[in-house]
């Protein structure tokens, strides 16, 4: 039996009804962009997470960007990003002109440290972009301690938590992906904005309106950058059920451990306080490479994400001094592998995985 990497139809099925209804309604009401369904999913998405704003935008890269404009980062500015995470987490940094820096992550929780991000400060440091990466979230406490604004990057976070707090709601600001394989994900692109604080959320909802606040007067160069009423009537539909598919989440992650992967590869680390919505169930092993190849050829989806990490791209190459030592993204960008995760994953489909994993490593 194939099991894939990502199960996009399957939680959605038993929506289909509500799905449907919601997509007439917005056709029926004739307004498709900043509507009424996207100020309510706004207001019900705030209220999930508990902040007292969220923005929605055109999907999670601008959201990283507006994110920072708003927080006044700009040119001469740095800010702070790890090299081990999705292209999309430092790309969104040059467009405000202001330099990525990149730092390394946790070999365990594969996410940034008080430690790796102090490294990297410097007196032009004006932010950091903290990503909550695979679902796990990174310790944004200790980052805002260090004095640097934190813009946590919950694109693969939604659904987790730290202690009592939503994944999201941690940093100065946060941002989200709603790209249809994410743990919230709609049928498009579609992304937002959360945070606590009145003025940066103002200057948000004005960055993704063309700088402006009334459309006839223009203060700033902004972004034509906004979630679609179409994509919000989806998303209040899903909403209700992330809990659950979070769970879901869990429960896929304790049956790998309960099926004994954990004594054929190192299996992800939870970070201190964390209950993570695994967005992808990342694995480490010296093959990594070669198992990879071993499941596909097994129809086990397997992948991984960032064999080259970020200060070895070639569009980032401007910004990644030459000498630049990140030893445990090399790492990890060696050994990480992704393997099959949904709500859905149930104790049979983690067996399957886990004896596929045991035939390619003895063959
Ligand atoms: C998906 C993702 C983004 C970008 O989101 P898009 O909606 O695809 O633009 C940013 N950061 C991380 C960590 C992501 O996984």
């Amino acid at each position: 039996m194939a099991v894939p990497l990502f199960d996009t139809t399957g939680p959605v099925a038993p929506l289909r009804a509500a799905l449907d209804a919601a997509i007439a309604r917005v056709l029926d009401g004739g307004v498709y962009v900043l509507g009424p369904e996207v100020a309510a999913f706004e207001a019900e998405f705030a209220a999930y997470l508990g902040v007292r704003h969220v923005v929605g935008v055109a999907n999670g890269t601008d959201a990283i960007t507006l994110a920072l404009q708003a927080l006044g980062v700009g040119p001469g500015d740095e800010v702070v990003v790890p090299a081990f995470t999705f292209y999309a987490s430092a790309e969104a940094i040059p467009p405000t002109g202001a330099t990525p820096v990149f730092c390394d992550v946790d070999p365990e929780t594969m996410c940034v440290t008080a430690e790796t991000v102090r490294a990297a400060l410097t007196p032009r440091t004006r932010a950091v972009v903290a990503v909550d990466l695979f679902g796990n979230v990174a310790p944004i406490p200790e980052l805002r301690a260090l004095g640097v604004p934190v813009v946590e990057d919950a694109a693969q976070a939604a659904g987790a938590r730290l202690g009592a707090r939503a994944a999201g709601s941690l940093g100065d600001v946060a941002t989200f992906s709603f790209f249809p394989s994410k743990n919230l994900g709609c049928f498009g692109d579609g992304g937002a904005i959360a945070t606590d604080d009145d003025a940066l959320a103002e200057a948000a909802r004005v960055l993704r309106f063309h700088g402006s606040r009334d459309k006839v007067t223009y203060e700033r160069i902004g972004w034509n950058s906004r979630l679609d009423e179409l994509q919000a009537a989806i998303l209040r539909v899903l909403l209700p059920s992330l809990e659950a598919w979070s769970e879901g989440r869990r429960a896929a992650a304790a049956h790998y451990a309960e099926a004994g992967l954990g004594s054929l590869a190192s299996l992800p680390v939870p970070s201190g306080g964390a209950l993570p919505a695994w967005h992808l169930y990342v694995v480490r092993h010296a093959r990594a490479v070669a198992l990879e190849a071993a499941l596909n050829a097994a129809a086990v989806g397997a992948r991984g994400y960032y064999r080259t990490p970020l200060h070895r791209q070639a569009a980032l190459a401007p910004w990644a001094p030459a000498g630049l030592s990140l030893p445990v993204t090399d790492e990890l960008a060696r050994t990480h592998l992704a393997l099959p995760i949904s709500p859905l994953l149930d104790r049979a489909a983690a067996d399957e995985v886990t004896a596929a994993v045991r035939a390619a490593l003895a063959a």
